[in-house]
Protein backbone atom coordinates (compact mmCIF):
# COMPACT_ATOMS: atom_id res chain seq x y z
CA UNK A 1 0.00 0.00 0.00
CA UNK A 2 1.12 3.44 -1.02
CA UNK A 3 1.59 6.00 2.46
CA UNK A 4 0.04 8.31 0.78
CA UNK A 5 -2.83 7.91 -2.28
CA UNK A 6 -4.44 11.57 -3.68
CA UNK A 7 -7.44 11.10 -5.67
CA UNK A 8 -9.03 13.78 -7.19
CA UNK A 9 -7.92 16.48 -5.16
CA UNK A 10 -9.79 19.69 -5.52
CA UNK A 11 -9.11 23.18 -3.76
CA UNK A 12 -11.09 26.10 -3.67
CA UNK A 13 -10.48 29.71 -2.05
CA UNK A 14 -12.88 31.64 -1.94
CA UNK A 15 -12.76 35.05 -4.16
CA UNK A 16 -14.76 38.22 -3.12
CA UNK A 17 -15.97 39.61 -6.81
CA UNK A 18 -17.51 43.21 -7.58
CA UNK A 19 -17.51 46.58 -5.79
CA UNK A 20 -18.10 47.77 -1.79
CA UNK A 21 -21.36 46.64 -0.49
CA UNK A 22 -22.41 44.21 -3.88
CA UNK A 23 -19.34 41.97 -3.93
CA UNK A 24 -20.43 38.86 -3.87
CA UNK A 25 -18.10 35.49 -3.73
CA UNK A 26 -16.66 33.46 -6.45
CA UNK A 27 -14.45 30.41 -6.02
CA UNK A 28 -11.05 30.05 -7.67
CA UNK A 29 -9.84 26.25 -8.47
CA UNK A 30 -6.21 25.99 -7.49
CA UNK A 31 -5.87 22.54 -7.54
CA UNK A 32 -8.35 20.26 -9.85
CA UNK A 33 -8.90 16.85 -9.49
CA UNK A 34 -4.76 16.02 -8.99
CA UNK A 35 -4.47 12.49 -8.76
CA UNK A 36 -0.75 10.61 -7.45
CA UNK A 37 0.48 8.31 -4.89
CA UNK A 38 3.35 8.53 -2.93
CA UNK A 39 5.71 5.49 -2.02
CA UNK A 40 6.76 4.77 1.45
CA UNK A 41 10.78 6.17 1.11
CA UNK A 42 9.58 7.62 -1.81
CA UNK A 43 9.89 11.16 -3.34
CA UNK A 44 7.12 12.71 -5.36
CA UNK A 45 8.24 16.10 -7.17
CA UNK A 46 5.47 18.61 -7.83
CA UNK A 47 6.84 20.84 -10.66
CA UNK A 48 5.58 23.91 -12.20
CA UNK A 49 5.56 27.79 -12.27
CA UNK A 50 4.31 29.57 -9.34
CA UNK A 51 0.68 29.78 -9.12
CA UNK A 52 0.19 26.47 -10.84
CA UNK A 53 -1.31 25.26 -7.30
CA UNK A 54 1.63 22.86 -5.97
CA UNK A 55 2.18 25.06 -2.96
CA UNK A 56 -1.94 23.93 -2.27
CA UNK A 57 -1.72 20.99 -2.98
CA UNK A 58 0.64 20.31 -0.02
CA UNK A 59 -0.76 22.27 2.37
CA UNK A 60 -4.32 20.31 1.37
CA UNK A 61 -2.19 17.10 1.57
CA UNK A 62 -1.59 18.21 5.56
CA UNK A 63 -5.23 18.90 5.92
CA UNK A 64 -4.69 22.34 6.59
CA UNK A 65 -6.96 23.65 3.92
CA UNK A 66 -10.78 24.65 3.98
CA UNK A 67 -12.77 23.75 0.93
CA UNK A 68 -10.89 20.81 -0.44
CA UNK A 69 -12.58 17.89 -1.98
CA UNK A 70 -11.39 14.38 -3.00
CA UNK A 71 -9.24 11.92 -0.86
CA UNK A 72 -6.46 12.26 0.56
CA UNK A 73 -5.53 8.41 1.41
CA UNK A 74 -2.68 8.38 4.08
CA UNK A 75 -1.71 4.38 5.30
CA UNK A 76 -5.42 3.88 3.70
CA UNK A 77 -7.48 6.63 6.17
CA UNK A 78 -8.75 9.91 4.31
CA UNK A 79 -7.06 12.70 6.13
CA UNK A 80 -10.00 14.83 5.17
CA UNK A 81 -12.52 12.98 6.95
CA UNK A 82 -10.13 12.88 10.28
CA UNK A 83 -10.92 14.82 13.62
CA UNK A 84 -9.66 14.83 17.40
CA UNK A 85 -7.18 12.38 18.44
CA UNK A 86 -6.41 10.75 14.67
CA UNK A 87 -6.03 14.08 12.98
CA UNK A 88 -3.33 15.53 15.99
CA UNK A 89 -1.79 11.44 15.38
CA UNK A 90 -1.32 12.29 11.42
CA UNK A 91 0.06 16.01 12.07
CA UNK A 92 3.03 14.28 14.10
CA UNK A 93 2.86 11.56 11.31
CA UNK A 94 3.17 14.47 8.34
CA UNK A 95 5.29 17.87 8.82
CA UNK A 96 6.35 20.59 6.84
CA UNK A 97 9.28 22.53 5.90
CA UNK A 98 8.57 26.02 4.21
CA UNK A 99 10.47 27.66 1.88
CA UNK A 100 11.91 31.00 3.67
CA UNK A 101 13.22 29.86 7.50
CA UNK A 102 13.38 34.16 7.96
CA UNK A 103 9.91 33.81 7.85
CA UNK A 104 8.67 30.49 9.31
CA UNK A 105 10.77 30.53 12.67
CA UNK A 106 9.99 32.83 15.53
CA UNK A 107 12.62 35.80 15.45
CA UNK A 108 11.87 35.69 19.18
CA UNK A 109 12.54 32.36 20.46
CA UNK A 110 15.70 30.46 20.81
CA UNK A 111 16.52 27.54 18.97
CA UNK A 112 16.11 25.11 21.88
CA UNK A 113 12.47 26.29 22.44
CA UNK A 114 11.94 26.38 18.55
CA UNK A 115 12.64 22.79 17.89
CA UNK A 116 11.38 21.86 21.22
CA UNK A 117 8.09 23.46 20.78
CA UNK A 118 6.30 20.61 18.30
CA UNK A 119 7.22 18.57 21.40
CA UNK A 120 4.82 21.05 23.68
CA UNK A 121 2.18 21.41 21.20
CA UNK A 122 1.76 17.55 20.77
CA UNK A 123 2.32 17.22 24.67
CA UNK A 124 5.20 14.88 24.17
CA UNK A 125 7.94 14.91 27.05
CA UNK A 126 10.36 17.81 26.37
CA UNK A 127 14.00 17.58 26.76
CA UNK A 128 17.50 18.72 25.96
CA UNK A 129 18.55 15.15 24.51
CA UNK A 130 15.12 14.73 21.92
CA UNK A 131 16.37 18.70 20.99
CA UNK A 132 19.50 17.86 20.64
CA UNK A 133 19.26 15.13 18.50
CA UNK A 134 16.79 16.64 15.96
CA UNK A 135 19.54 18.89 15.92
CA UNK A 136 22.08 16.95 15.01
CA UNK A 137 20.04 15.02 12.17
CA UNK A 138 19.69 18.05 10.91
CA UNK A 139 23.93 18.89 10.50
CA UNK A 140 23.83 21.20 13.36
CA UNK A 141 26.60 20.09 15.61
CA UNK A 142 27.49 19.81 18.60
CA UNK A 143 24.36 21.00 19.44
CA UNK A 144 25.13 22.86 22.48
CA UNK A 145 26.43 25.30 20.66
CA UNK A 146 23.28 26.56 18.79
CA UNK A 147 20.20 25.85 21.55
CA UNK A 148 20.77 29.75 23.11
CA UNK A 149 20.97 31.29 19.68
CA UNK A 150 18.24 33.21 18.46
CA UNK A 151 17.48 32.59 14.91
CA UNK A 152 19.03 36.21 13.41
CA UNK A 153 22.32 34.75 15.00
CA UNK A 154 22.61 31.83 12.52
CA UNK A 155 23.42 31.55 8.52
CA UNK A 156 20.32 30.95 5.80
CA UNK A 157 21.39 27.51 5.47
CA UNK A 158 21.74 26.71 9.18
CA UNK A 159 18.05 28.81 9.74
CA UNK A 160 16.68 26.18 7.33
CA UNK A 161 17.64 23.50 9.18
CA UNK A 162 16.57 24.74 12.43
CA UNK A 163 12.89 24.75 10.67
CA UNK A 164 13.84 20.79 9.42
CA UNK A 165 15.50 19.95 13.22
CA UNK A 166 11.86 21.16 14.20
CA UNK A 167 10.24 19.10 11.51
CA UNK A 168 12.18 16.21 12.75
CA UNK A 169 11.58 15.81 16.11
CA UNK A 170 8.38 14.15 16.44
CA UNK A 171 9.64 11.32 14.14
CA UNK A 172 6.76 11.85 11.19
CA UNK A 173 6.75 9.44 8.22
CA UNK A 174 6.21 12.23 5.63
CA UNK A 175 7.85 15.36 5.16
CA UNK A 176 6.25 18.23 2.57
CA UNK A 177 9.14 20.27 1.45
CA UNK A 178 7.98 23.17 -0.03
CA UNK A 179 10.38 25.18 -2.26
CA UNK A 180 12.99 24.33 0.67
CA UNK A 181 16.10 25.33 -1.20
CA UNK A 182 15.02 28.36 -3.29
CA UNK A 183 16.16 30.77 -0.67
CA UNK A 184 19.59 29.31 -0.20
CA UNK A 185 22.73 30.63 -2.26
CA UNK A 186 24.09 27.79 -4.34
CA UNK A 187 26.74 26.01 -1.90
CA UNK A 188 23.86 25.98 1.02
CA UNK A 189 21.43 24.47 -1.04
CA UNK A 190 24.02 21.72 -2.49
CA UNK A 191 24.15 20.63 1.55
CA UNK A 192 20.66 20.55 2.41
CA UNK A 193 19.57 18.75 -0.47
CA UNK A 194 22.06 15.93 0.32
CA UNK A 195 21.04 15.83 3.49
CA UNK A 196 17.38 15.34 2.97
CA UNK A 197 18.69 12.59 0.93
CA UNK A 198 20.80 11.51 4.16
CA UNK A 199 17.55 11.26 6.15
CA UNK A 200 15.80 9.52 3.73
CA UNK A 201 17.99 6.77 3.81
CA UNK A 202 18.61 7.10 7.87
CA UNK A 203 14.94 7.51 8.67
CA UNK A 204 13.28 5.90 6.00
CA UNK A 205 11.01 9.20 5.53
CA UNK A 206 8.82 9.99 2.46
CA UNK A 207 8.71 13.20 0.93
CA UNK A 208 6.30 15.30 -1.31
CA UNK A 209 9.18 17.49 -2.65
CA UNK A 210 7.48 20.92 -3.95
CA UNK A 211 9.81 23.02 -6.11
CA UNK A 212 10.09 24.90 -9.53
CA UNK A 213 13.77 23.68 -9.88
CA UNK A 214 14.13 20.63 -12.39
CA UNK A 215 17.24 19.54 -11.57
CA UNK A 216 16.79 19.78 -7.76
CA UNK A 217 13.03 17.37 -8.58
CA UNK A 218 15.98 15.30 -10.95
CA UNK A 219 18.25 15.14 -8.11
CA UNK A 220 15.81 13.98 -4.93
CA UNK A 221 12.62 12.47 -6.83
CA UNK A 222 11.92 9.32 -7.93
CA UNK A 223 8.58 10.23 -9.59
CA UNK A 224 7.43 13.92 -10.96
CA UNK A 225 4.35 15.34 -11.38
CA UNK A 226 3.99 18.62 -13.38
CA UNK A 227 1.53 21.27 -12.74
CA UNK A 228 0.01 23.99 -14.70
CA UNK A 229 -3.12 26.05 -13.89
CA UNK A 230 -4.22 23.87 -11.50
CA UNK A 231 -3.95 20.66 -13.08
CA UNK A 232 -1.23 17.69 -13.38
CA UNK A 233 -0.29 17.79 -17.27
CA UNK A 234 2.27 14.88 -17.44
CA UNK A 235 3.63 12.27 -14.52
CA UNK A 236 6.00 9.45 -14.01
CA UNK A 237 9.49 8.71 -13.35
CA UNK A 238 11.49 11.34 -13.03
CA UNK A 239 13.87 9.95 -15.49
CA UNK A 240 11.62 9.19 -17.93
CA UNK A 241 9.40 12.14 -17.50
CA UNK A 242 12.71 14.51 -17.79
CA UNK A 243 14.52 13.07 -19.88
CA UNK A 244 11.95 12.29 -22.77
CA UNK A 245 9.28 14.81 -22.12
CA UNK A 246 5.59 14.35 -23.88
CA UNK A 247 4.02 17.70 -22.79
CA UNK A 248 4.83 20.85 -24.62
CA UNK A 249 4.61 22.14 -21.60
CA UNK A 250 7.06 20.16 -19.73
CA UNK A 251 9.50 20.36 -22.94
CA UNK A 252 8.91 24.43 -22.76
CA UNK A 253 10.21 24.01 -18.98
CA UNK A 254 13.26 21.90 -19.36
CA UNK A 255 14.15 23.59 -22.75
CA UNK A 256 15.07 26.87 -20.34
CA UNK A 257 16.42 25.30 -17.91
CA UNK A 258 20.29 26.57 -16.92
CA UNK A 259 22.45 24.21 -18.60
CA UNK A 260 20.36 22.72 -21.35
CA UNK A 261 21.47 22.05 -24.48
CA UNK A 262 17.44 21.50 -26.48
CA UNK A 263 16.04 23.94 -28.93
CA UNK A 264 14.60 26.75 -26.33
CA UNK A 265 10.80 26.56 -26.56
CA UNK A 266 9.56 30.36 -25.29
CA UNK A 267 6.03 30.11 -24.20
CA UNK A 268 4.08 32.75 -25.13
CA UNK A 269 2.65 35.33 -22.43
CA UNK A 270 1.60 34.55 -19.08
CA UNK A 271 -0.16 31.94 -16.81
CA UNK A 272 -3.73 32.93 -17.71
CA UNK A 273 -6.12 34.28 -14.98
CA UNK A 274 -6.91 30.98 -12.70
CA UNK A 275 -10.46 32.59 -12.30
CA UNK A 276 -11.35 32.30 -15.30
CA UNK A 277 -8.94 29.15 -16.97
CA UNK A 278 -8.95 29.11 -21.11
CA UNK A 279 -11.78 26.55 -22.24
CA UNK A 280 -10.10 23.21 -24.09
CA UNK A 281 -6.76 22.39 -23.26
CA UNK A 282 -5.23 24.83 -20.65
CA UNK A 283 -2.19 25.28 -22.00
CA UNK A 284 -3.07 26.25 -25.11
CA UNK A 285 -2.92 30.04 -25.58
CA UNK A 286 0.80 29.35 -24.99
CA UNK A 287 1.22 26.07 -26.38
CA UNK A 288 3.56 26.06 -29.35
CA UNK A 289 2.24 23.25 -30.94
CA UNK A 290 -1.40 24.64 -30.27
CA UNK A 291 -3.94 22.90 -33.20
CA UNK A 292 -7.55 24.78 -33.50
CA UNK A 293 -9.00 21.43 -31.97
CA UNK A 294 -6.94 22.46 -28.91
CA UNK A 295 -9.44 25.04 -28.12
CA UNK A 296 -12.42 23.05 -27.97
CA UNK A 297 -12.09 20.18 -25.30
CA UNK A 298 -9.86 19.35 -22.00
CA UNK A 299 -7.56 16.78 -22.95
CA UNK A 300 -7.79 13.22 -21.22
CA UNK A 301 -5.06 12.23 -19.14
CA UNK A 302 -3.74 9.14 -21.20
CA UNK A 303 -1.35 6.00 -20.33
CA UNK A 304 1.67 6.98 -23.06
CA UNK A 305 4.15 4.44 -21.49
CA UNK A 306 4.82 2.11 -18.34
CA UNK A 307 3.63 4.39 -15.52
CA UNK A 308 4.12 7.58 -17.36
CA UNK A 309 0.79 10.14 -18.46
CA UNK A 310 0.25 12.95 -19.69
CA UNK A 311 -2.87 15.34 -21.23
CA UNK A 312 -2.35 16.50 -24.55
CA UNK A 313 -4.60 16.36 -27.56
CA UNK A 314 -2.38 15.50 -30.05
CA UNK A 315 -0.72 12.43 -27.94
CA UNK A 316 -4.04 11.04 -27.49
CA UNK A 317 -5.14 11.51 -31.31
CA UNK A 318 -1.62 9.31 -31.53
CA UNK A 319 0.26 12.18 -33.32
CA UNK A 320 3.68 13.23 -32.14
CA UNK A 321 5.02 16.36 -31.64
CA UNK A 322 7.56 16.24 -34.40
CA UNK A 323 4.73 15.55 -37.12
CA UNK A 324 2.62 18.41 -35.38
FE1 LIG B 1 -0.53 22.00 -26.74
FE2 LIG B 1 -2.80 21.21 -27.83
FE3 LIG B 1 -1.33 19.46 -26.50
FE4 LIG B 1 -2.61 21.41 -25.20
S1 LIG B 1 -3.55 19.76 -26.32
S2 LIG B 1 -0.55 20.76 -24.89
S3 LIG B 1 -2.46 23.09 -26.67
S4 LIG B 1 -0.75 20.54 -28.39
Amino acid sequence: MALLEVRELTVLYPVAVGLSAFFSHRFLVAVDRVSFSLPERGTLALVGESGCGKSSTGLAVLGLLEHVRGEVLFRGKDVLKMKGRELREFRRRAQIVFQDPYESLNPKMKVKAIVGEPLAIHRYRAGPDRVGEALELAGLSPPEYFLEKYPHELSGGERQRVAIAAALILKPELLVLDEPVSNLDVSIKAGIMNLFRDLQDELGLSYLFITHDLADAFFLSDEVAVMYLGITVEKGKTEVVLSCPLHPYTEALLSVAPGSRKEKLILAGDVPDPLNPPPGCRFHPRCPRAQTECAAEPPPEIEVGPSHWTRCLLLAQGKRHDET
